[in-house]
């Protein structure tokens, strides 16, 4: 048979063993025991009052502990007494004396007693529990020892009670020690609470054989419990039971001294502000020299510590605050809205529950009665395997970090505001407007530039004075930002000129935005002016194809100008906008179109218009003015448009040195030959080829892109379309006049 190894640990003071003592000879010995425990004297109480004379004698003074137990649950108090009785007996097999037996012994009949603090619903749960129950039910340990700590002076006691849920192979979450490492007590507990654990009856399954328990222990033996001690347990197990509690019942009853019992008592200073080694008075010399406040609590949200930083930012002393249950009350914290934080959305008891780091900006109440803001760590305290253990949280007093960021704020804003009507300025505008401009090209979502311009402002001031003017264009700029949608800007242009950006807007809803904001004013009596009424005259466009930041202002500038050409308080809106006309097919690589195309020109497309030329002519005359294009006359029907910048965004990509571009334009009017109502309507075919002025240019990756980017803002101009063929102009005499010679009247004139 094999031999059975001596039970060790590294605090046991057991009588040396016979470490070759058989199993057969060990038992030999248990009776032997036993029968000489029979010769003494039975001892006869009620069964009831014989338990609670039995754990009178054994914890002495700490017996109310026990009783505190029982009254929580009465089941768990009987466990204790049997695991404690259990561990005894096997003990006194092991010839095991003095005080570690002692303190073996009161261990294991305290070793539940942390489940005086586990909630009943989880306590008496019949299914199964869940993470945050089971939890809470671990947490047991820690409980149980805390209970001690504050009366018991045995530290193998506290270690016991800590350790007895240890696993052998050290891998259950949040262990520290493995193996032998564990105080013997702890491993022994360990498997008799097992076993009585698995042979009762338990409110969440029934109780197991005794041998189908002892078959359980050697299952885990090894991982869970000591393999040598689940042997020697099996050993025991095995000898009359009945005997051995009586044995040990008579030790208890007639053996213990007070002094043995009641010796484990006194009230203990909290360990927590007696550091016990080098490394906690390290720890605490560093706590307490911190500039941060620092507040640990542990997992059931008892405060732990409170240095002398956090005494000095809220003006609570330590002594008043440890081992209180922390709420955020205490502080008076509020959020970064300033809303009192309730204990619901905690942060300390999220950081807990979540086991995740966060940093926040609260304000607490200062201990001299102000709200001051601080920047919070939180830091949940986890040990091996994640188990939380609690949550530090830190504190750093942020005032002058706010003050910084207000005057930061300040400064932005004071760039970016015009501080008259406080909406945005020019320089805010411009910067948005590019970005705008991007991404909405990029998305090819559309979106709608609206500038309106008081009218006869001028009078307004002579005749009401300055500051009344004043008061009037901050009432003006009021009444755009509440006609503002979210992702909209509104900016001060200049003088009495106003821009509104309208976000995911096309043309038709922005001019309709812009006929209520007119009406809106029109209808408003300024108080400023005596209850006088103030108009105002609106430019609309949508980004159309090809725009850059630059073409859309100024298209939007041409609507405004035609709005007070025409009598002022009215909206006028130019342009397609960017989802009228199809996106350009793309090649699928640049290589591609360089082989594709003659290499004169870059792109060559047909594009036809429903309206005569004359009008092609007045609308070609907006492309001209807002890509600032030189007119070359080439014939009537012929013209050359030169583009000096590219003219258009993404300027900043690679290769973003502007290119200068022709465009070549051939006009040919079409009277359709059809009968019915279509007879006679003209329409205008448009040879367009567009080129780099300098050569090399052609190979540059982007430039293709840029003359798409081109074409589709001419068709969108000319409200045009790509015709499928290439249609050749035919050689007819003219019967309008020369384009060219229009162009350039109007480029003379000023008019464009
Ligand atoms: P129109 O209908 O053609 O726009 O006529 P207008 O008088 O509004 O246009 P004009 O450009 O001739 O005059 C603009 C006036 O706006 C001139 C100036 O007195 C006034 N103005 C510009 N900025 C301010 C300002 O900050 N405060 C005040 N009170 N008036 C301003
Ligand atoms: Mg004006
Ligand atoms: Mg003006």
């Amino acid at each position: 048979m094999e031999q059975v190894k001596p039970l060790s640990g590294p605090a046991t003071t057991a009588v040396p063993r016979d470490p070759l003592q058989s199993a057969n000879a060990r038992l030999a010995a248990v009776s032997a025991l036993l029968d000489n425990a029979q010769d003494s004297a039975p001892v006869v109480l009620p069964e009831a009052q014989y338990e609670n004379h039995l754990v009178q004698v054994r914890l002495g003074m700490a017996s109310s502990l026990f009783a505190a137990l029982k009254a929580k649950h009465a089941p768990t108090a009987s466990h204790s007494l049997r695991v404690a009785m259990g561990c005894s007996s096997w003990l006194m097999l092991q010839r095991l004396q003095g005080t570690q037996y002692d303190e073996i012994e009161v261990a294991a009949l305290l070793h539940d007693i942390g489940k005086i603090g586990v909630p009943d619903r989880v306590l008496l749960k019949p299914g199964q529990l869940s993470t945050d129950e089971h939890v809470s039910m671990e947490q047991q340990r820690m409980v149980g020892a805390d209970i001690l700590r504050a009366c018991c002076v045995s530290q193998n006691i506290l270690d016991i009670v800590l350790y007895s849920g240890a696993w052998f192979d050290g891998r259950r979450d949040g262990q520290a020690l493995q193996g032998d490492q564990i105080p013997l007590g702890a491993r022994i507990v360990a498997i008799v609470d097992a076993f009585d654990a698995m042979t009762t009856d338990q409110v969440y399954r029934r109780a197991m054989s005794r041998e189908r328990a002892m078959a359980e222990l050697f299952e885990h033996a090894g991982s869970q419990f000591d393999p040598d001690l689940v042997k020697d347990f099996c050993t025991f197990i095995s000898a009359d039971q009945v005997k051995l509690n009586a044995a040990v019942a008579r030790r208890w009853l007639q053996q213990l001294q007070g002094d043995s019992s009641n010796g484990l008592w006194q009230l203990a200073p909290t360990s927590l502000t007696k550091p016990t080694q080098a490394s906690t008075l390290f720890q605490e010399k560093l706590l307490e020299s911190m500039h941060d406040a620092v507040i640990f609590v542990d997992a059931t949200l008892r405060i732990s510590h409170w240095n002398r930083a956090a005494e000095r930012l809220t003006g609570i002393a330590t002594a008043s605050v440890q081992q209180k249950h922390w709420t955020p009350a205490l502080l008076g914290l509020r959020d970064e809205r300033q809303k009192v934080i309730s204990d619901q959305d905690c942060p300390i008891a999220a950081a807990i529950q979540n086991g995740e780091e966060t940093f926040r900006r609260f304000s607490l109440q200062s201990r001299h009665d102000q709200q001051v803001q601080v920047d919070v760590h939180l830091v949940p305290v986890l040990g091996k395997g994640n188990t939380v253990h609690g949550a530090a949280m830190l504190l750093r007093d942020a005032s002058q970090q706010v003050t910084l960021e207000q005057r930061l704020k300040s400064l932005h804003e004071k760039a970016s505001r015009d501080p008259l009507t406080n909406v945005a300025n020019r320089a805010e505008f411009d910067r948005t407007q590019e970005q705008f401009v991007n991404t909405h090209l990029e998305s090819r979502v559309p979106c709608s530039l609206i500038i309106c311009d008081l009218d006869h402002f001028k009078k307004i001031n002579d005749g009401f004075g300055h500051q009344a003017g004043d008061a009037a264009l901050i009432a003006f700029a009021a009444l755009l930002k509440r006609f503002c949608r979210p992702g909209d800007l509104v900016a001060r242009y200049g003088g009495e000129e106003f821009v509104l950006l309208c976000a995911d807007c096309n043309n038709a809803t922005a001019t309709q935005r812009a006929e209520e904001i007119r009406q809106e004013l029109e209808g408003t009596p300024q108080l400023c002016l005596g209850g006088k009424n103030i108009t105002s005259s609106f430019g609309v466009t949508e980004l159309q194809e090809g725009d850059t930041p630059e073409t859309m202002l100024r298209r939007a500038d041409r609507a405004l100008y035609q709005a007070k050409e025409h009598g002022r308080n009215r909206v006028v809106q130019l342009g397609a906008g960017i989802t009228s006309v199809p996106e350009p097919k793309r090649k699928a690589s640049w290589f591609s179109w360089f082989f594709a195309v003659p290499v004169e020109q870059l792109l060559e497309k047909t594009l036809v218009t429903a309206v005569p030329l004359n009008i092609v002519v007045e609308k070609l005359k907006g492309f001209v003015a807002d890509h600032h294009a030189e007119v070359v006359p080439v014939d009537d029907r012929h013209v050359a448009l030169k583009i000096d910048s590219g003219g258009l965004p993404n300027l900043r990509r690679t290769g973003d040195r502007e290119v200068p571009f022709v465009i070549d334009l051939e006009f040919e009017e079409v009277k359709d030959p059809g009968r019915g109502r279509g007879q006679g309507v003209s329409r205008t075919l448009i040879n367009v080829a567009i080129r780099p002025q300098r050569g090399r240019d052609r190979r540059q990756r982007d430039v293709l892109e840029r003359a798409r980017q081109l074409l589709g803002s001419l068709k969108s101009y000319l409200v045009a379309q790509e015709q499928e063929m290439k249609a050749m102009v035919a050689p007819t005499p003219p019967t309008t006049p020369p384009v060219a010679g229009l162009l350039q009247r109007a480029q003379e004139s000023g008019t464009l």
